[in-house]
């Protein structure tokens, strides 16, 4: 009865005579929009029904947004399956994001190309704030930034260091530059010279710079390089640095900055995009010429101008080591909060842009790093008044193709890799040779070495091509193919293998997997990066990693999993299990201190969690070491901390084994151990028989073995340790290892 009603109801119903455009226009938008849905589902379906060999290496780049181009086209290059919609399961190789490591949140294995937090890292204050940890404990070495203030918390201080400048009357007139902490492409950027000009609106948060107005120019202009860095693992650190990048040129000539051209954008930043909308700017594909250049290019120019080059060129590595290395305990303490023990996650590696300014003495300043810098191979370029279209940029694929096809090659799984393109090419020539073999044979063959015809070319169609370009070209000069390879032909129809058979058979695999291994190394030899550590500056930066020793104490105590701060039970469990209360610090310092420091960094919590985060530790750390152990030097005064905190907790690896440099061990067939969480990670050497104990020392452990007895000795009872110099061979035979009494 209601149905019947409702019927009659609906069929009363008048026809819509209000029936607007727009309803039109919203209909046609979501049918469009459903069919658009349904063709991608389609194609994913495609794609998963697909087969896919089980040893190719899979490339999930359902996330990768702005960077596809470049991304395919390594994809292409290297012979990589792709999933552009990514994989039900999420099982790829690698998963590459635009944005954060946050982007797909359920990746549990392979790698992502983002460490988890490194957006916040580097944002411009808590990037500068762990380079002023360093500036503090190391003054010297990490001149390499300008001096920075924190607004608004640290705007008291700005202005009366304007103000103490004025009053020296300090000429030029000083100049700072004020950027909003997470912004970027320029945006928000201004010069001032009076602190009143500072306006905080919407409560952001800025960061001021002292000016660097004494730049090195080229052609008249002011620019800065953007240089790529892969961090390709946190632990063990290892990083790179592309011998290719980019230089921004300003629009207009530079001058220094006065009243009157202090608002001149395009004269100060040297930011493309902000750039490219200037009536000035250059779009000049010529690698030397334009406002946008290569790195090489600015090198050269700088060489022809009477300088050396090759010494800017090491300073800028060194900025870049002692950068990553100011960085990577807030990395471990992030990495561990999006990986804490036990929860299965993706390892990570990424690709950094470091913004580098040159002084008039060529002295490089660091201004910003960037997490995600701009991959993409498209320029704008104005077709009419006000129209922009994009279009391809040569000079950007030069530089930013190779770099990602490198990354690729170096973090994608290698013996997988080799595993794939030796069975590929393996079947492909007993293919070939199966199906050259029923041919009429010659009796004299023209080409008899089977190597010639190496073809490793990552397209797979191209392959095919080639494959048949061999073909022919092979029926046509008559060839037969080795005995071997015939022998190994699926076709032959032969049960029984003679002896030689097998042999040559055996020959074919070892020439082709020795081929591929080679065409490997190659290819990762004639890499534009540069491996910078631990091969080059192992060395010279281990002792700027005293703080990571602060973030596994930190870590340890952290107490619940996947945190990022200490509340104060973990802190007064720090305090009690280091034994500090030993050295005079009672239970109540400990609260007051926990509560003074909390309300410190208040303003580095914008959500209001309760808790201290690691720069608040850190600081408790330097304040304990300044008063409970002393030394002549700040970094003194934290290594006595760091060394008691370890002793006390009595950590089961605090040997001197710990303390040699992480070995091979897989190679050597021995089970990788893996150090305490307080351990640095230092070289990686490869172990032979003949490596000794001496090899495996750090300068500072050589530098004990020359001292005297009752310096080693001394310094044998600090650690609470013994050792017997011995050869490292036996040391990995499982006879006497260094032992801890
Ligand atoms: P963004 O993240 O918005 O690009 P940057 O820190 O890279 O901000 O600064 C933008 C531009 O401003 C730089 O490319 C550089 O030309 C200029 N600049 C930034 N800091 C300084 C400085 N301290 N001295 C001189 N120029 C600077």
């Amino acid at each position: 009865m209601a149905a019947s009603k409702s019927l009659l109801e609906s069929l009363k119903k008048p026809e819509p005579t209000n029936f607007k455009m727009t309803d039109f226009r919203r209909e046609l938008h979501l049918r469009h929009k459903r069919e658009e849905h349904m063709k991608k589902e389609r194609l994913k379906a495609q794609q998963e029904s697909r087969y896919v060999p089980k040893y190719a290496i899979t490339i999930d780049t359902s996330r990768a947004r702005s960077n596809n181009d470049v991304l395919r086209m390594c994809i292409r290059e290297l012979g990589f399956k792709e999933y552009p919609f990514g994989r039900k399961d999420n099982s790829c190789d690698v998963h590459w994001h635009a944005i954060h490591y946050e982007d797909n949140p359920d990746v549990y294995g392979g790698k992502v190309n983002k460490f988890p937090g490194m957006g916040e890292i580097c944002s411009k204050m808590t990037l500068f704030r762990c380079l002023d940890t360093l500036r503090d404990l190391f003054p010297t070495e990490y001149d390499f930034y300008p001096r920075t203030w924190y607004l608004p918390a640290q705007f008291h201080e700005f202005s009366c260091e304007i103000r103490k400048l004025h009053e020296r009357r300090v000429k030029p007139k000083p100049t700072f530059i004020i950027k909003p902490d997470t912004g970027a492409q320029g945006d928000g950027i201004y010069l001032l010279r009076e602190p009143n000009e500072y306006s905080s609106y919407n409560g952001k948060c800025h960061v001021a710079q002292e000016y660097m107005s004494n730049v090195y120019l080229i052609d008249k202009f002011k620019f800065d390089l953007r240089i790529y860095v892969l961090l390709k693992s946190l632990e063990p650190l290892e990083f790179y640095i592309c011998r290719e990048g980019l230089a921004r040129f300003s629009t207009v000539p530079y001058e220094n900055p006065t009243n009157k051209n202090i608002h001149e954008s395009f004269m100060h930043l040297t930011n493309y995009s902000l750039n490219k909308r200037s009536s000035t700017f250059n779009r000049s594909e010529r690698e030397d010429e334009g406002s946008k250049r290569t790195l090489s290019s600015v090198l050269r120019r700088i060489a022809m101008n009477g300088h050396d080059s090759n010494k800017v060129w090491k300073s800028i590595e060194r900025i870049v080591c002692r950068t990553i290395v100011a960085i990577v305990p807030e990395m471990k303490v992030e990495y561990q909060a999006a990986m804490p023990p036990g929860k299965s996650g993706a390892s990570c590696f990424q690709v950094l842009g470091f913004d580098i300014l040159l002084l008039h003495n060529l002295k490089p300043v660091l201004l910003e790093v960037n997490a995600s810098p701009s991959l993409s191979l498209d320029s704008e370029q104005e077709v009419a008044p006000g129209v922009f279209e994009y279009v391809h940029s040569p000079k950007d694929e030069e530089i930013k193709f190779p770099l990602i096809r490198d990354t690729l090659l170096h973090v994608v799984p290698m013996e997988k890799l080799k595993y794939y393109r030796k069975r590929k090419r393996k079947r492909m020539l007993r293919k070939l040779k199966a199906s050259t073999s029923h041919k009429t044979k010659r009796p004299e063959p023209l080409v008899k070495q089977r190597t010639s015809i190496v073809i490793i070319k990552a397209d797979e169609s191209d392959e095919e091509k080639r494959e048949v370009n061999v073909t022919q070209q092979m029926s046509e000069m008559h060839m037969d193919l080795d005995h071997s390879v015939v022998s190994q032909g699926e076709s032959t129809g032969r049960d029984t293998v003679s002896d030689d058979e097998r042999e040559s058979s055996l020959k074919f695999d070892t020439d082709i997997d020795e081929e591929v291994d080679n065409y490997y190394e190659n290819k990762l030899k004639e890499s534009c990066l540069k491996q910078l550590y631990p091969a080059i500056y192992d060395e010279e930066c281990e002792r700027f990693r005293i703080l990571e020793r602060v973030a596994g104490l930190f870590i340890y105590f952290l107490g619940i999993r996947g945190s990022l701060r200490i509340g104060p039970t973990g802190f007064r469990t720090f305090a009690r299990k280091c034994r500090l209360n030993r050295k005079g610090m009672t239970n109540a310092a400990v609260d007051i201190m926990y509560i003074d420091l909390q309300r410190r960094w208040d303003h580095m919590n914008p959500e209001r969690t309760s808790g201290l985060c690691y720069q608040g530790f850190l600081d408790a750390c330097m304040e304990i070491a300044r008063r409970k152990f002393y030394a002549p030097t700040k970094i003194e005064m934290l290594e006595n901390l760091a060394d008691h905190c370890e002793l006390s907790l009595n950590l089961k690896d605090n040997d001197l084994a710990n303390n040699l440099p992480r070995l091979h061990f897989r190679r050597l067939g021995l089970q990788y151990r893996q150090g305490s969480m307080f351990a640095m990670p230092r070289r990686v050497i490869e172990m032979t028989e003949e490596t000794t104990i001496e090899d495996l020392l750090t300068t500072q452990e050589k530098k004990l073995r020359q001292a005297s007895k009752e310096d080693i000795e001394a310094f044998l009872r600090k650690r609470r340790m013994t050792y017997q110099p011995t050869s490292a061979a036996s040391l990995l035979g499982g006879t006497k290892s260094p032992n801890s009494e």
